[in-house]
């Protein structure tokens, strides 16, 4: 995740967190996903339903929060990496917390020995029974022992939270990660594509070209080898592909079997060549299928290249490719185009 998405992270938290302590919501991370999802105004839908909700019950009874949720927030990827981050911080608040009371702890201490030390200083002046001395003594000895024990406690807490944090980071990583790539074949996926598209368009797209790749009569490989040997399919060919990539090129999985690579500071004749070179390679592909005890090296693409146009926007860039990769299938498949 950027820099700004955690920033906007922060800020949304910071936004959400005082809201559902005036409508006394509890802070269970379906809670804080939503008050989350409502500052950040991304579903105006959303808004308008909580702020009635709201207006009508002064809170958000729980189980309308598990409908809007449901409604509204059911990415699980998003939500996954939201909640998690959710719990980061819940995790801080505790340990801020545990820190508050034990230096709350620590004063109070401060106080009952003092008090301990004035009664010893009367002794000296008043005198007193060696009894009362030796009580005077015992309570100072279990006074630092609780002290010991809350700091001891807070170490352990503190060590405690350290070790989930660190996890938590861990799986934050992980699932940031999973967010972008396909779990099938390990490319990146569309959300990554569109993101990149919209990222380089933006910036400098002089010489972009977008090569949409398709592979040829994929649903006759499921129909006759199953659908696990289509899905081995996918994954060689994705792997081939991503081998061929090369000066920057990246490859995503469009959709279902189709890929497609986004060639920086290029020109569409040198990305035709990539393209040309991406198809012989696939050309040379074969698969065992150990079911039938056959040899699958028939497998194909077509392609469809273009280069960016000044002013075109994401999706006129894919649909000039795609009328390219229509027109490589209507002309026999296996080809690049334009020639
Ligand atoms: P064409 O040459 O015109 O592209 O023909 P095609 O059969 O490749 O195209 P079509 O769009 O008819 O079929 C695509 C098939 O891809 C249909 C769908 O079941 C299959 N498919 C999509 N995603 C997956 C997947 O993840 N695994 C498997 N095994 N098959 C998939
Ligand atoms: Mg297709
Ligand atoms: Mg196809």
């Amino acid at each position: 995740m950027s820099k700004d998405l955690m920033r906007t992270a922060a800020i949304n938290l910071k936004k959400a967190v005082p809201l559902m302590l005036k409508h006394q919501i509890p802070t269970t991370p379906t809670n804080y996903a939503l008050w989350y999802a409502y500052v950040g105004e991304q579903h105006p839908v959303l808004v308008e339903k909580m702020d009635n909700l709201v207006a009508q019950y002064q809170t958000c009874p729980p189980v309308n929060a598990q409908l809007l949720y449901r409604e509204h927030l059911s990415d699980p990827v998003e939500i996954d990496v939201l909640d998690m981050r959710q719990n980061l911080e819940a995790m801080t608040l505790e340990l801020s917390q545990s820190l508050k009371d034990t230096n709350h702890d620590a004063k109070g201490f401060q106080k009952r020995i003092d008090h301990n030390f004035e009664q010893l200083n009367r002794i000296d002046e008043e005198g007193v029974s060696l009894e009362k001395v030796l009580g005077l003594v015992r309570n100072l000895v279990k006074e630092s022992d609780d002290i010991r024990t809350s700091t001891e406690f807070f170490t352990a807490k503190l060590q405690q939270a350290q070790q989930e944090i660190d996890a938590l980071r861990g799986k934050l990583k992980r699932s940031e990660k999973d967010v972008y790539y396909d779990a099938l074949t390990g490319v990146l996926n569309r959300r990554a594509f569109d993101q990149d598209l919209a990222g380089i368009l933006s910036q400098a797209p002089e010489g972009t070209c977008l090569i949409l790749v398709d592979i040829d009569h994929f649903k006759g490989f499921n129909d006759t080898y199953g659908h696990l040997l289509g899905d081995n399919i996918l994954k060689a060919v994705a792997k081939r592909l991503s081998e061929a990539c090369r000066d920057g090129s990246k490859i995503y999985r469009f959709g279902g079997e189709e890929f497609a690579i986004l060639v920086p500071k290029s020109h569409q004749r040198k990305a035709r060549h990539l393209a040309e070179a991406m198809r012989r390679s696939l050309e040379k592909v074969s698969i065992k299928d150990r079911r039938k005890d056959q040899l699958i090296d028939t497998i194909t693409a077509s392609f469809g290249v273009s280069e960016w146009h000044k002013q075109d926007s994401p999706a006129e860039l894919i649909e000039r490719s795609d009328g390219f990769l229509y027109d490589a299938k209507r002309l026999g498949r296996n080809r690049v185009m334009p020639i």
